[in-house]
């Protein structure tokens, strides 16, 4: 069996959550100064792909590529590959809580509105106790401040850098600072931490079982309709797709 699934040219890793969480826990306690860079891949990622040279590096150098939205995972069905699961950022989030929660991980949180980290970091002290939340920023800062985000999180030193300034900015933006960040691991996440603050709600699990999260999101935030035109655009070029030779 093939380690990983190509998507219009990205080789998927075929991993599960619970894969993908265990991978993880090895990597934090490997203790290796090198970051690992997880990136979750969807439908925008991968077509950005295509013609974004610089976003193609930044995958092509991360550790892990999970497979995010249903599309992706049903592009490989039909393709015969072999990615069984979603791995989205959001439930990695979660999962990572969870885990955390018993191994006493720690987190830096990066992103959303200043309201939403405050109140993402209160809710995750209130249910997960045992993590342990070394510093938070918002995500609406400027480029002269940078810098000193960069060295806020060298100090602090998590296991885990979340990243929620949306794709594909957290992805470059890990990439870009990857060697003065010192944390353990990194991941983008997107929207998650408005969804821990309870600003957003994630689609109920039968909407997400169906395939149907992109109509659930649609249909909450409807100014979102153009960046899903996206998804038919992905599904027929990614079928389609035939490997340059
Ligand atoms: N965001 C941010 N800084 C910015 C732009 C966005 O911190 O300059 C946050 C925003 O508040 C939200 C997240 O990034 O929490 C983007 O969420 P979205 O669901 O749009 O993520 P995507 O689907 O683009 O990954």
């Amino acid at each position: 069996m093939s380690q990983s699934t190509n998507i219009m040219g990205i080789p998927f890793p075929n991993v599960t959550m619970n894969q993908t969480v265990a991978i993880l826990g090895e990597v934090v306690d490997q203790e290796s100064n090198e970051l690992f860079h997880v990136i979750t891949g969807n439908p925008e990622i991968v077509m950005s792909c295509q013609k974004n040279a610089s976003l193609r590096k930044v995958v092509d150098q991360a550790g892990l590529v999970t497979a995010d939205g249903a599309g992706i995972v049903m592009v490989s069905r039909f393709r015969g590959g072999q990615l069984t699961e979603r791995v989205t950022g959001c439930d990695l989030l979660f999962r990572l809580l969870e885990e955390g929660d018993q191994k006493h991980w720690s987190f830096y949180m990066l992103g959303a509105e200043e309201s939403v980290s405050e109140e993402a970091v209160k809710v995750i002290a209130q249910h997960y106790p045992g993590v342990i939340v070394k510093g938070r920023h918002h995500g609406y800062f400027q480029a002269d401040e940078e810098q000193q985000i960069v060295e806020e999180i060298c100090t602090a030193q998590p296991d885990f850098l979340i990243v929620a300034l949306g794709a594909p900015h957290a992805e470059h933006w890990i990439n870009k600072y990857r060697h003065q960040l010192n944390a353990r691991v990194a991941i983008g996440v997107g929207g998650s931490l408005d969804i821990v603050a309870g600003k957003t709600k994630r689609a109920p699990a039968i909407w997400q079982k169906l395939n149907l999260e992109w109509l659930y999101r649609l249909l909450s935030q409807p100014s979102r309709w153009r960046r899903q035109l996206i998804l038919p655009r992905f599904a027929v070029r990614a079928l389609l797709f035939r490997e340059p030779k």
